[in-house]
């Protein structure tokens, strides 16, 4: 079968939950036996989200082969089991800056280069190129930001030009909002309907509408919409709250989103999938109500900041039979005097990553109180730096040990620039990033927790690494490097085995937690927690 494109598009206003609705329709064309592909094309200039801030923008996922991407990709990968690529997160930026090294180049000598068709033709080309390295079913492409934007604009002039091309071969999914006015006790489809007329002023008329909503909407207002907007009824379907994400798939299986789908394509529908698995885990998730308490000690009050992270404890979590309860603690605020007030209650610790000097005293401090207190602790990327800077200073008795990001002028300085970061000056797309090897010291909790794995792979994104120099010291002190890079001998995991749980990871164990397959290192660390 040729290759099918799904376009996700979104209106009236931002954080809709395209991303979800992208990896449901996702997850239900694989539940048919399809082999799917979904990517984020982002109308931003950054070429990645990389040096983007997480407190505006969320966190930054970086696939196995090394790009730094939209979170939406974690949502991809979570629901469907795919492992994305660098194919799959595309921005204006990477687009602009694809054209402009040609033009440099001389590949379009004498020619004018401009947005139609220069701009739009690379769109396109991206937009196709997963399908050229792989045979796929469907390619699910998911354009951020809102209709109407000044940017999108050469995003949705590439899509009319492929649904032109593609034919049924090209399917358009919108998603808006219907608000709820309290005053006049009504659900308000206008909002829809100007989105709608906009996408067709571009010359996209949208196949299926997706409509958000808080609360339920009934056939007559599911007919209003579909007749004012040019849309079957039974292509109109609503994506109310959920108290879960994970419910979204089913629910929209439910309303026949992906039946819809097949039909506007032209493929035989065929029998509902059973999606058994996935409905296990669900029911999982509903029985699982005994609470566990873990803090997250990061610099970023947003939830988005730390998505993956998130969502890998909420799967260990259920996958243990409980509700992980996380509680984000700000690493600015945590003192010697307030630690113990901050953490009561808590089971465990979590330690996140981040970058640069703010907030890391506050990181050194849970990382004292969690292992004099012996509560499982797990530190990630600079959550693991920040406990091995406190063990040379509590333990080994180095008073001024730091990393070199953050005191360069520090006499120990156990955590230390990467070699090959020395001649680094760009920041973007520099760092070490995606999935290197890492072999596992047999015996050690952290081999015990990859179900005695003598080697894995996990994902990177760091500059810094710990400083094989003091390697020794630490082991005699009592925390070991019990994964090690076998190419680049550096270290990728410590643990002190003297405690229960108190683990740290130079990588990024949350990339790789998914629905159906939760991550070891979480599973072993919630079940610490309990
Ligand atoms: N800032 C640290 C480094 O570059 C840690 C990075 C991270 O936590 N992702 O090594």
């Amino acid at each position: 079968m040729d290759t099918k494109y799904i376009f996700v598009t979104g209106g009236v206003v931002s954080s809709l939950g395209k991303g979800i609705i992208s990896a449901s329709i996702g997850k239900l064309l694989q539940a048919r036996g399809y082999k799917v592909t979904i990517q984020k094309f982002d109308p931003y200039i950054n070429i990645d989200p990389g040096t983007l801030n997480p407190n505006e923008h969320g966190e930054c996922y970086v696939t196995a082969d090394g790009m730094e991407t939209d979170l939406d990709l974690g949502h991809y990968e979570r629901f469907v089991g795919i492992e994305t690529t660098c194919d799959n997160s595309v921005t204006t930026g990477r687009i602009y800056k694809a054209v402009i090294d040609r033009e440099r180049r001389g590949d379009y000598l004498g020619r004018t280069i401009q947005v139609v068709p220069h701009i739009t033709d690379e769109i396109k080309r991206r937009i196709m190129l997963n399908a050229t390295k792989q045979p796929l079913d469907f390619v699910i492409t998911e354009i951020g930001g809102t209709i109407g934007d000044i940017e999108s604009a050469p995003f949705m002039e590439a899509i009319r030009q492929l649904r032109w091309q593609l034919g049924r071969d090209a399917v358009c999914v919108h998603l808006t909002y219907v608000p709820y006015l309290k005053v006049a006790s009504e659900l308000k489809t206008k909002p829809t309907q100007h989105s709608v007329k906009e996408l067709q002023g571009m010359g996209i008329q949208p196949d299926i509408l997706v409509l958000r909503t808080e609360r339920h909407l009934d056939d007559a207002l599911r007919l209003k919409v579909a007749s004012f907007c040019n849309v079957d009824l039974e292509c109109v379907v609503q994506s109310e709250d959920m108290p879960s994400i994970y419910e979204v798939p089913v629910s929209m299986q439910r309303q026949g989103l992906d039946a819809a789908i097949l039909r506007k394509i032209g493929i035989p529908v065929g029998e509902t999938p059973a999606m058994k698995p996935w409905r296990e885990f669900l029911d999982k998730q509903r029985k699982a109500t005994t609470e566990v308490h873990i803090a997250l000690v990061g610099k970023y009050d947003l939830q988005d900041a730390y998505k993956s992270i998130r969502e890998s404890l909420n799967l260990a979590g259920i996958y243990n039979g409980v509700r992980a309860r996380l509680h984000f603690v700000n690493s600015e605020e945590v003192t010697r005097e307030n630690v113990a007030s901050l953490f009561e209650g808590m089971a465990g610790l979590l330690i996140c990553p981040g970058f640069g000097q703010r907030g890391i005293e506050g990181k050194i401090i849970a990382a004292e109180y969690g292992r004099t207190r012996d509560i499982p602790t797990f530190g990630i990327c600079l959550g693991m730096q920040m406990m091995v800077v406190e063990f040379a200073r509590n333990v080994l008795g180095f008073e001024d040990a730091n990393s070199m990001e953050m005191d360069a002028a520090t006499k120990h300085p156990v955590i230390d620039l990467m070699e090959e970061q020395k001649s680094v000056t760009n920041m973007g797309g520099t760092m070490r990033l995606g999935a290197y090897d890492c072999e596992l010291t047999k015996g050690s909790r952290a081999c015990e927790a990859y179900g005695g794995a003598a080697k894995i792979r996990e994902r990177h994104r760091h500059r810094y690494e710990f400083n094989n120099l003091y390697k020794e010291e630490y082991e005699a002190g009592g925390m070991r490097c019990v994964g090690i890079n076998p190419d680049a001998q550096l270290v990728e995991i410590v643990e002190v085995p003297s405690l229960r749980w108190y683990i740290g990871t130079q990588f990024h164990p949350e990339y790789s937690s998914t629905v159906l397959r939760p991550h070891p290192l979480f599973m072993s660390f919630v079940k610490a927690c309990i």
